[in-house]
């Protein structure tokens, strides 16, 4: 969620001090809000003080990527994106983690969409950028999907939505936030997909993560 850290003698980069602020509203209700701008100031290092004296023995006033603080401003969880089931075998397969794709697995859990439901965060956390599944032809822009980076670096994609406006660089929470909008896969795979959203989760490091295992 932070390229770099925000706080006393730090980088405090005009996105990271956002999120920071973002997240600092969110748990500390009861203070008077921070102005939302990027921009670093008393006011923020206040908040940040304040909230890591209830979390630590000795604050250090900082504010770093996958660090204690982070992860506690923002605690990674998880949500079934759609509602709904994995989806059961079909003319392509089935959804489960590491089924069959002819000489691939599959790398990610499908969760059966209707065309159009608001698609929810499967993970809390950041979403860093636009992912697109298919490199060229018209599902390139069709059928899209987002990135998610959570506060312990774990990454999260979520394909066949059309990505809500101005969502990148958004704080998500799991199962609050809407990300997007599901697509029908119909046009591209004709004989009878069922439609779904193809969720892949990677750790910080890039192992693989079986979304069925932390989504429950
Ligand atoms: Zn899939």
């Amino acid at each position: 969620m932070l390229r770099n850290a925000v706080g006393e003698n730090s980088s405090n980069n005009r996105r990271d001090v956002k999120v920071v602020q973002y997240v600092l509203n969110q748990r500390l209700r009861s203070r008077p809000a921070l102005t939302v701008d990027g921009i670093y100031g008393p006011n923020t290092q206040g908040a940040i003080n304040y909230y890591q004296s209830s979390l630590m023995r000795q604050p250090d006033g900082i504010v770093s990527p996958y660090g204690k603080t982070i992860k506690n401003l923002w605690p990674v969880r998880y949500s079934n994106p759609t509602g709904k089931a994995i989806r059961t075998a079909d003319a392509y397969g089935e959804g489960h983690y590491g089924a069959s794709r002819g000489r691939r697995t599959h790398d990610g859990a499908d969760y059966i969409s209707q065309p159009n439901q608001s698609i929810e965060a499967p993970v809390s956390g950041k979403v860093v950028r636009i992912s697109r599944p298919y490199a060229s032809g018209v599902d390139a822009n069709v059928l899209q999907g987002v990135e998610i980076e959570a506060s312990d670096g774990t990454k999260c994609w979520v394909w066949y939505i059309e990505p809500a406006v101005n969502i990148v660089n958004q704080v998500v929470q799991a199962g609050t936030s809407i990300i997007g909008k599901a697509k029908t896969l119909t046009n591209r795979y004709k004989n009878g997909i069922t439609d779904h959203v193809h969720v892949r989760i990677h750790t910080r490091y890039g192992s693989p993560v079986n979304p069925e295992t932390v989504i429950k």
